[in-house]
């Protein structure tokens, strides 16, 4: 707990980069220079920690892009960022420390995890840990119902979050800030198996962040209602692991927009409105909100059609070719990613929370809160009037978003024979299976009924 009154002696500040790795619109930057030029010789140590407990579950591709973008934030800071490595409650009163800084400065964090570690730092030094913006447009918690309890529905959620608007983006940082190193940097840590899986991984850091944003301006959002659902273009703006690791501030991109651009405007809402259910429910990502599927549901756990499932080999077309982008390329189409996961809950009877870790094993956008509010919402048992009942249907889903089969033949190079939509189902052609693509692993209409089964005994069981 910090208490004394070091704070005001010439001193520098440690500014602690966490999920917000840039310069650009940074209010917890700016706070941090001004306190370090208010108190002491306007030095700031730039410090990122890597933590085990978020660093070890992260997974290779997300472990590879972390590192690409403190690369960059390093470079843009003049290869001065101190890297440490070890639980932040021992590595931060380390570098105060070793700096002798009057405070520590950090964007707020509102994530199960990440709320706990800053309480429990903030009593580990002696010194204030400032919590200056988050990394929302809007900071969790903020937007309430006139009754002052948290929204469950995303639609009202969004008239309030345009009623109570969101500030404009920060001034630019200082040119000349005094980066300061007072101990050794750990250096980057290694990342074992990247490299064998093959994928390729977008340019990281905020100049590429602010590139892509920019590109995507100019030559996307003007079709991204039109063209946002089809999985066989590039018609969504493809930000979303730079938001991840505020490479990018939501606001930057907010400021940018104009009345025409309501569908993408919701889009960075959905993003907020997540991370405020998480904050109100931090036992939402491995519970359902809905507690009676986790206690009426009789989930099968049958390894073998999971593998088929992860690895792209049930047998149905968009479906496979959903999973094994994600493991070509770290990523999945948005609309790709609700028909497999529906196909993981409704046609394998799979709980979400299974589907939910591969999803984060794999995504470079990898986000608790929106990942386990994706499964929740497609599970049926989260936010929104989402019904159990709606079970995406694998087939008419791929024939109306990848209505040439263009998706499927890129990932399915057992399909590449078959032309146009007819690679959406091969069962229907001559030689559909000629080149090693699996059988259909269930039959959707059979499963379906079964799954409407399921929520009908839950309904009976009411509450
Ligand atoms: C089951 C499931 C799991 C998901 N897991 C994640 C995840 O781990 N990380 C993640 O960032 N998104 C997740 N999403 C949301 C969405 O699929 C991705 O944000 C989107 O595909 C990213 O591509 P984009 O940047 O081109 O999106 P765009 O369509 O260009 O949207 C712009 C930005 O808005 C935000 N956004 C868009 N849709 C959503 C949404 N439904 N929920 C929350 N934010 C949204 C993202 O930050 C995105 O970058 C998940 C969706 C589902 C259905």
């Amino acid at each position: 707990m910090w208490a004394d009154t070091t704070y005001g002696a010439a001193m520098p500040s440690v500014l602690w980069f966490r999920r917000d790795l840039r310069l650009q619109d940074n209010p917890a930057l700016l706070a941090a220079v001004e306190a370090a030029r208010a108190d002491g010789d306007g030095k700031v140590v730039p410090l990122f920690v890597v933590d085990p407990a978020l660093w070890d579950p992260a997974g290779p591709v997300r472990q590879r892009y972390l590192v690409e973008s403190l690369d960059a934030l390093g470079a843009s800071i003049g290869r001065n960022l101190l890297i440490r490595h070890g639980d932040p409650v021992e590595v931060v009163p380390e570098v105060v420390q070793a700096s002798g800084a009057s405070s520590v400065h950090v964007a707020a964090d509102y994530g199960p995890y990440g709320s706990r570690r800053d309480r429990a730092v903030e009593e580990a030094i002696d010194v204030p840990l400032v919590r200056t913006g988050s990394s929302y447009a809007i900071a969790p918690g903020r937007i309430t119902k006139g009754d002052g309890t948290p929204y469950r529905v995303y639609t009202p959620f969004y008239r309030a979050w345009l009623a109570h608007g969101w500030r404009s983006p920060a001034d630019d940082p200082p040119a000349d800030i005094d980066w300061w190193m007072p101990m050794d940097c750990q250096g980057r840590p290694e990342v074992p198996g990247f490299d064998e899986l093959g994928i390729t991984l977008p340019p990281a850091g905020e100049q590429a962040a602010l590139e892509r944003w920019d590109a995507f301006r100019a030559s996307g959002l003007a079709d991204y209602d039109e063209l946002r659902n089809r999985a066989d273009l590039a018609g969504t703006s493809a930000l979303s692991h730079h938001l991840k690791y505020g490479e990018i501030h939501p606001r930057t991109i907010l400021a940018d927009l104009t009345d025409g651009d309501d569908g993408f405007r919701r889009e960075i809402c959905f993003r907020d409105f997540y991370a405020d259910v998480l904050h109100h429910n931090p036992t939402s990502t491995s519970a359902s909100l809905d507690d009676r599927y986790d206690t009426i549901m009789r989930w099968d756990n049958d390894d073998d059609a999971f593998a088929a499932w992860a690895q792209g080999r049930t047998g149905f077309p968009f479906v496979d070719a959903g999973m094994r982008q994600l493991r070509a390329e770290g990523w999945m189409h948005n609309r790709v990613r609700m028909v497999v996961a529906s196909f993981l809950i409704k046609d394998l009877h799979q709980p979400w929370q299974r589907g939910a870790a591969e999803f984060m094993h794999w995504l470079r956008d990898g986000d608790l809160a929106s990942n386990s509010q994706g499964w929740q919402w497609t599970a049926g048992c989260g936010t929104d009037a989402s019904p159990f009942y709606r079970v995406f249907n694998p087939i008419t889903q791929g024939l109306k978003f990848d209505p040439d089969g263009d998706y499927v033949r890129r990932y399915i190079p057992e399909l590449s024979h078959l032309p146009g939509k007819t690679a959406h189902e091969p069962w229907d052609v001559l030689g559909g299976y000629d080149h090693g693509y699996p059988e259909r692993i269930v039959d959707h209409k059979a499963e379906r009924e079964a799954a409407l089964a399921d929520f009908a005994a839950i309904k009976r069981s009411g509450a």
